[in-house]
């Protein structure tokens, strides 16, 4: 699944894109693949990191991260169970006497 892109305008005026990606059923196997020159690499930690520095090698001006709507309602339940888990913690026990 896609999580992410990271885009960057190199002194052509050319879009470099760099996307970051989970395969299979592993969130932690995570890769980087740029979409203008087919670099792929495999970035378990700091994948945003090593797009950024594969980005850098194309571009010159800033880079623009963009996430992925899907993966982003995906975080956004697992934070609202986890403040509803918090909440229901603190009502258990202030119901005890
Ligand atoms: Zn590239």
């Amino acid at each position: 699944m896609e999580t992410g892109r990271i885009k960057g305008r190199g002194p052509d005026g050319r879009e470099y894109v760099v996307r970051i990606f989970t395969q299979g059923t592993e969130d932690e196997d995570r890769w980087i693949e740029c979409l203008t020159c087919g670099y792929r690499k495999r970035a378990e930690f700091g994948a945003r990191a090593k797009a950024e520095e594969h980005l850098s090698g194309h571009c010159d001006g800033p880079l623009q991260h963009e996430r992925n709507p899907t993966a982003v309602v995906g975080i956004m339940i697992v934070a609202g169970l986890f403040v509803l888990v918090g909440i229901m913690m603190i009502w258990m026990f202030n119901q005890r006497p």
